[in-house]
């Protein structure tokens, strides 16, 4: 596979530590708020590259973190921890919002096909680990101690921006304006491993340490749970690009000064969704959830498809009138393949092989989803037998994951009761070979000899003549075959 990769900005084939075994790192939720669909947005895009991995015979081993604790309102250690925010706002402890959040996030993941990592680790269950590095980083010199806190020492490193071809905007994120600087700090680029004393006098979850009372800082929740699951060695990190730079940038800093050795080698950063006024927001205009979407009548899935349709590395631009067209498409697409037969033939090996060689190959290719999208498409059009056709759609969908075979069955046993209620209403059955598309045909030739339209009736009858599709008219109905 070739994937792009933050760190040494460019595109390059995947390698990793061990042959044929991945170990592969997730930014997870701040858990104080619903996800918004941005937010699910990088997700899903991880869940497709963790499925492509494994459908081109990978072992995977993917942690993620639940960020409980430690997050600030500014990434910089800045402002309140969004946390005590979350429960000051519900009136609520932070450990019911953090459960809260955590199922309703996970429910969100299920409705939009999102497997759940092997290993999901709430960041407040790992304080020992964090302990652990941040002793040894202040042994070493990498960290000191100030006014309480303890932080990174960000001089001592010979590179710190490892992603700087990220916009000026991204790189600015932590630094926001209005946000009083930390005079603790020796270097602008500095940042808190652990918070004792702070002005967050209220933070409801404390730990005793070797530097007093305290909480962790955000960052350095990812290097330990990444390093307790996944080892030493990291193949893949992966994130929304606003984590590159400060979030990503500190835990490399902080994990190969602790390691004494690189850390993560491919680096993979989903691009924002965002909306026509910039970018998504929990706070700025309708927040955008997978429930809202729902209420509105809107499948999740059809969201997922509006993701898969354009590519990770591009900011992706979120309008309801996008999402129909999406919609549109998703629908369109249910209804082709539940017009095929299951019953066709048996698959054509060989046209399976290369179907899924070239699916493998442009997949491959820097998770082109678009492309992989499209690889559906020629499928149907392929010169071969039904049942090849949706061997190769399940086949795909193991890694696209958009229920399309669920979904065309589901649409077929639909269908097949229309047919029979409008049928059954009494007067008219038809009986054929089970193709509901021909089934609406001959009833729609019904209602036009019913009508008095005999032309239509008669231009209906022909059509599917020409298909070698004979009707026979029989008592109260009609049946029809292949001649
Ligand atoms: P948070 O819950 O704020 O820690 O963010 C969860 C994930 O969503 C992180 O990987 C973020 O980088 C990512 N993210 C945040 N905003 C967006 C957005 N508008 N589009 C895509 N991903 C985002
Ligand atoms: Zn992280």
């Amino acid at each position: 596979m070739y994937l792009y990769n933050s760190a040494t900005h460019k595109k390059e084939e995947f390698k990793t530590h061990t042959p044929g075994h991945v170990e592969m790192y997730t930014c997870g939720p701040t858990v104080y708020h619903f996800a918004h669909i941005g937010n699910l947005r990088s997700y899903i895009m991880e869940d497709v590259l963790e499925k492509y991995l494994r459908y081109a015979g990978y072992d995977v081993n993917r942690v993620m973190n639940i960020t409980d604790v430690g997050h600030l309102t500014s990434d910089a250690d800045e402002g309140e921890d969004k946390m005590v925010k979350g429960a000051k706002r519900e009136h609520k402890t932070v450990l019911e919002i953090a459960q809260f959040y955590t199922d309703a996030f996970f429910d969100d993941c299920r409705k939009l096909n999102i497997k759940t990592p092997d290993v999901v680790q709430p960041a407040t269950g790992c304080i020992d680990e964090y302990i652990k590095i941040v002793s040894k980083l202040v042994e070493t010199g990498y960290a000191y101690l100030a006014g309480g806190n303890v932080y990174f020492d960000s001089s001592k490193l010979k590179r710190y921006y490892v992603f700087n071809d990220h916009d000026e905007e991204d790189l600015a994120v932590g630094v926001r304006e209005g946000v009083e600087e930390d005079t603790n700090k020796r270097n602008k680029n500095d940042f808190v491993l652990w918070f004792t004393k702070s002005k967050f006098e209220d933070q409801a979850l404390k730990w005793d340490s070797p530097w007093g009372v305290g909480y962790p800082g955000w960052h350095i929740e990812c290097s330990g749970i990444s390093m307790k699951y996944n080892g030493e060695y990291l193949d893949l990190h992966c994130g929304g690009v606003d984590n590159a730079f400060p979030h990503h940038t500190n835990e490399i800093a902080q994990s190969e000064s602790y390691l004494g050795h690189p850390w993560c080698s491919h680096w993979f950063h989903v691009h924002h969704l965002n909306t026509n006024d910039g970018k998504m927001s929990k706070s700025k205009g309708e927040f955008l959830t997978v429930s809202l979407l729902e209420s509105k009548g809107y499948d999740p899935l059809a969201y997922r498809w509006f993701c898969l349709q354009s590519h990770y590395r591009k900011a992706l631009v979120f309008s309801y009138e996008n999402l129909d067209n999406a919609v549109a498409a998703y629908n369109k697409l249910i209804a082709r393949i539940a017009a095929l037969k299951p019953e066709d033939g048996a698959v054509d090996q060989a046209v399976f092989d290369e179907y899924k060689a070239k699916f493998l190959q442009q997949m491959g290719n820097d998770l082109n989803t678009s492309m992989g999208v499209t690889a559906i498409f020629d499928v149907l059009k392929a010169k071969t037998n039904d049942a090849t056709k949706l061997a190769l759609i399940g086949d795909f969908d193991q890694v696209l994951s958009l229920s399309l075979l669920e979904k065309a069955a589901a649409k077929r046993a639909e269908d097949a009761k229309t047919q029979s209620t409008k049928a059954g209403g009494g007067e008219y059955t038809v009986t054929g070979e089970g193709d509901p598309a021909i089934d609406a045909q001959v009833l729609a030739r019904y209602e036009a000899k019913k009508a008095k339209n005999f032309a239509e009736a008669d231009r209906i009858r022909d059509e599917l003549k020409a298909q070698g599709i004979e009707i026979i008219d029989t008592k109260g109905g009609a049946s029809w075959k292949r001649v």
